[in-house]
């Protein structure tokens, strides 16, 4: 069993789960390919499963949500999209033209991040912040005729939907 494999198992047991094939299958498609829709989850589970159902998966993406080992995220006009990072309150750049998504850290380091104008009254506890524009592979595509500022202070990673590898 290699050590990601271990990792998830005691993951799954230590959130209550039982370590199964397709959890297990699901786990590892996202560490391939952080912020993957279920298509793509799909996909990555049937080329290590062979056969698996789309509800299977999507009962998986749900239960590991709810158990807070997978993170969800829905940008505007995205389809949801899955990732093993969770519980450090980072934000996401997504580009407009492709779609691609990366990670951004906690500006401040902690929830929740952003001090709002006016908080009407409310106990805030989280700040979610999607920084768009449009991504370096997209900027040097010359058929883009209008383009924003460069997003000097963000670090942008362009991983999605290339296969392979942590960006
Ligand atoms: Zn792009
Ligand atoms: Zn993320």
């Amino acid at each position: 069993m290699t050590r990601a494999r271990e990792a998830f198992v005691e993951a799954l047991r230590s959130a209550g789960l039982r370590a199964t094939a397709p959890r297990l299958a699901v786990l590892a498609a996202l560490r391939r390919q952080p912020h993957a829709d279920t298509d793509t989850v799909i996909r990555h589970a049937r080329s290590e499963l062979g056969t698996v159902s789309t509800q299977a998966v999507y009962n998986v993406l749900a239960a590991l949500v709810e158990v807070g080992l997978v993170r969800r995220i829905e940008p505007a006009g995205s389809a949801a999209l899955y990732e093993l990072r969770v519980g450090d309150n980072h934000h996401h750049v997504v580009c407009r033209n492709c779609g691609a998504v990366g990670d951004v850290d906690c500006a401040a380091g902690r929830r929740p991040c952003l001090t709002p104008s006016e908080a009407h009254g409310y106990l805030l506890d989280e700040a979610e912040v999607t920084y768009w524009g449009i991504c370096p592979a997209c900027q040097s595509e010359s058929r883009l005729t209008r383009l924003p500022g460069p997003l000097d202070e963000v670090e942008i990673h362009c991983n999605y939907p290339v296969e392979g590898g942590r960006p």
